[in-house]
């Protein structure tokens, strides 16, 4: 066990393994590390609702 506070990193939510924060796309499963990190989709890889449009179904 190491216990890694590189901030350069972040655990993708949905394999588990750390990730360059700098990158796009998950190497591992493809998880979209930089739209989540942004906000623009949940740990789900959802889209992030907001305000701004609202869609009546
Ligand atoms: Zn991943």
């Amino acid at each position: 066990m190491q216990d890694i506070k590189n901030e350069e990193y972040v655990t993708c939510p949905r394999c588990e393994k750390e990730v360059y924060k700098d990158a796009i796309t998950c190497p591992f499963c493809n998880f979209g590390i930089m739209a989540w990190l942004e906000g623009v989709i949940n740990e789900n890889g959802e889209p992030m609702k907001k305000s701004s449009k609202q869609k009546v179904y």
